[in-house]
């Protein structure tokens, strides 16, 4: 049987678990320093623990989460893209990617997605299984600390990668929640950006939270027909249920929403989409990001053209809507989600 994870488990399990070995109080959190400040990933590391202690660790945990099987790098440096096998043999996707100041980077959520977006490598995989909330730990600390050893630091981590993150709640909110934590890694909650396909209950539920984290919706078209023939969560989650939890969302917040938008030629990059989008935004705290399509093999949209993308983006500031046209990262290493991992 798999050994538990050790990135599974809050400080608190930690301490009732060690003070149950008759641990003294203080072991715990030099475990969890260990862990989250010095990013030790062997036990001969935690050399400040007693051998026996280590010893007993070793035989009920995996400190090692995912082992990196391929790691590629795009030809300016600034893209890197990790495939890490899990302990069961299947395979999940993370990707760093270095702009000015910003590192940011992208984690998964779920192996496969459930939510088979048709231009989405990861959605044509089919859903395999949620990823434990070590799992999703994990990815962010092997960034950190592939960052430290070159005196850098993560700066923003977008929960874009595969999987839908609100489709796997739980897990996802207490990866942040043990990321977030004060003792250990303490990356702020504002760092933190989730991306949903729109699953309305829990977009309600993150709401009552309150919480400091970003909000981004994958929302792509701005009419229900076109929507649901890109995301069959659509048929589920019609966009007027969406838009009014995203407003409520706002209003109960406080805080700006983000539209994520991904420009297909001559499908949702027309005059008439980008009219239609800026009716339904009216009077909603949002921004835009529009990115052109990072094609995939199962779907035969192109990305859009840079006319194109500049009069969408220029529609929508004429309603007085921030749009943003980001750029591809990665193209020459396919690191758009899934395209890694769904590889033959
Ligand atoms: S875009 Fe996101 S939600 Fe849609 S299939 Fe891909 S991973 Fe799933």
């Amino acid at each position: 049987m798999a050994l538990s994870l050790i990135y599974d488990l809050p400080l608190s399990e930690l301490t009732t678990l060690l003070d149950s070995w008759n641990e003294p109080e203080y072991r715990a959190l030099q475990v969890w320093q260990g862990l989250y400040q010095h990013f030790w990933v062997s036990l001969e590391q935690f050399t400040n623990l007693p051998i026996a202690l280590r010893h007993k660790l070793d035989t009920e945990f995996s400190f090692n989460a995912l082992s990196p099987v391929s790691i590629l790098r795009s030809s300016d440096k600034q893209t890197v893209k990790t495939l890490f096998k899990l302990h069961d043999g299947l395979a999940i996707e993370a990707v760093l990617m270095r702009y000015e100041k910003r590192r940011t980077i992208c984690i998964s959520t779920q192996v496969g997605c459930a939510m088979g977006c048709v231009f989405c490598a990861t959605g044509q995989m089919g859903f395999r299984r949620h990823l434990s909330s070590g799992e999703i730990v994990a990815q962010v600390m092997h960034y950190a600390r592939l960052l430290h050893d070159e005196g850098d630091v993560i700066t923003n981590v977008v929960v874009m990668g595969m999987g839908e993150p609100f489709h796997n709640y739980e897990n996802t909110l207490a990866a942040i929640d043990r990321l977030n934590d004060a003792e250990g890694y303490n990356f702020g909650a504002r760092r933190f950006t989730i991306s949903t396909v729109g699953l309305v209950l829990a977009i309600r539920r993150f709401t009552l939270e309150k919480r400091q984290i970003n909000l981004a919706i994958s929302l792509h078209a701005a009419d229900d027909a076109l929507r649901s023939s890109m995301l069959p969560v659509n048929k589920a989650y019609p966009l007027d249920e969406i838009l009014n939890a995203c407003r409520d969302y706002t209003l109960t917040t406080g805080r700006r929403i983000t539209f994520e938008w991904a420009l297909v030629n001559g499908i949702n990059d027309t005059p008439e989409q980008a009219h239609l989008l800026a009716g339904k935004l009216k009077g909603l705290l949002c921004h835009v990001n529009a990115i052109p399509l990072n094609p995939t093999k199962g779907y035969g949209g192109e990305p859009t053209t840079q006319r194109h993308a500049n009069l969408f983006k220029k529609i929508l500031n004429e309603y007085g809507i921030p749009c943003t046209i980001r750029l591809r990262r990665g193209m020459d290493i396919q690191a758009g989600c899934g395209q890694l991992a769904s590889k033959d």
